[in-house]
């Protein structure tokens, strides 16, 4: 998977089960002589249509903790279905995966995954990913926006010279760099080995809601044209809802820091 010749899929969320997963995960796992048997759905999988290789996460039903499984896409009793009519991130593939009878050899169960403990340290990682993410597409926006209302003509001027327009335009700046200041602190606490879940989810909530104000202020300097998908801002607009939810959405990331700076737990 380094060297980009297999790809791969990480397999949580499930129809009925997306913030609860931590305890709520209902795909099962079974030792068998055979092996391990799984059963159970997984949705919103990404890259799953097309990837060799989805990591399974399964509540298993004798110790009841939660573990990791590498399935493989011809494995027998494994099935991929396209989830259609996205108005998000349409780039990338989304797959409702049902696994029956889905029988794994032991060797393919991840061996230092065993409870939902080692599921989050993935978790801290990918939501530290999607900060960055929630991070360039504001970028992406504020740049577009700003080139546009340079150029764009009413009342004889360019409309970046009205004094309203300006201030969208610097109110994007500003939460812009705190954005990519704190995204870049946050790598920074990866390579000393010292980032905990809370940073990655302060990060995540922090980026995905100031993205959601700066992809609306963009489309919204560029009038009309800020939503037809040539301007690219459109786009924009409609990915930021998508990063807004996943991985974790603001309140389960919230919760998190919120745990970690009262020493108390809101989970429910
Ligand atoms: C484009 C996209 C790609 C994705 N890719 C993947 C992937 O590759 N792999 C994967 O495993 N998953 C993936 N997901 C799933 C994603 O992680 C979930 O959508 C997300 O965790 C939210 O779960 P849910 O959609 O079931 O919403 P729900 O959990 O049903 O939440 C609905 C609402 O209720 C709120 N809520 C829930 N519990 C609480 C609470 N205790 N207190 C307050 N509010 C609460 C939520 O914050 C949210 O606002 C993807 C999702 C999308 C949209």
């Amino acid at each position: 998977m380094q060297k980009f010749e297999k790809i791969g899929a990480f397999g949580l969320t499930e129809p009925e089960v997306g913030s609860g997963a931590a305890g709520g995960l209902t795909v099962t796992c079974k030792k068998t002589e055979e092996g391990w048997i799984l059963n159970g759905q997984k949705k919103w999988i990404g890259n799953a249509t097309f990837a060799d290789l989805v990591i399974i996460w399964a509540r298993d039903l004798d110790s009841g903790e939660v573990k990791g499984f590498i399935v493989e896409k011809d494995n027998p009793g494994y099935s991929v279905e396209k989830i259609k009519g996205k108005m998000a991130l349409r780039i990338v593939q989304n797959g409702l995966i049902t696994l029956k009878d889905c029988l794994v050899a032991e060797e393919n169960r991840l061996q230092n995954a065993n409870s939902f403990k080692d599921t989050g340290k993935v978790l801290r990682m990918t939501r530290a990913g999607v900060a960055w993410m929630a991070t360039g597409c504001a970028r992406g926006a504020y740049e577009s926006a700003l080139a546009y209302t340079r150029t764009r003509e009413q009342f004889g001027k360019p409309i970046a010279s009205f004094q309203m327009i300006q201030g969208h335009l610097v109110e994007m700046l500003s939460n812009l760099t705190a954005m990519q200041t704190m995204v870049f602190r946050l790598s920074e606490m990866q390579d000393e080995g010292i980032l905990k879940d809370e940073h990655a989810s302060l990060a995540k909530v922090f980026c995905t809601l100031r993205t959601r104000d700066i992809v609306s202020r963009a489309r919204e300097v560029m009038g009309g044209n800020g939503i037809l998908l040539e301007y690219d801002v459109a786009r924009f607009v409609a990915d930021a809802e998508a990063i807004y939810s996943y991985e974790g959405t603001k309140e389960i990331n919230s919760l998190i820091v919120g745990r970690s700076i009262t020493g108390f737990s809101a989970f429910i």
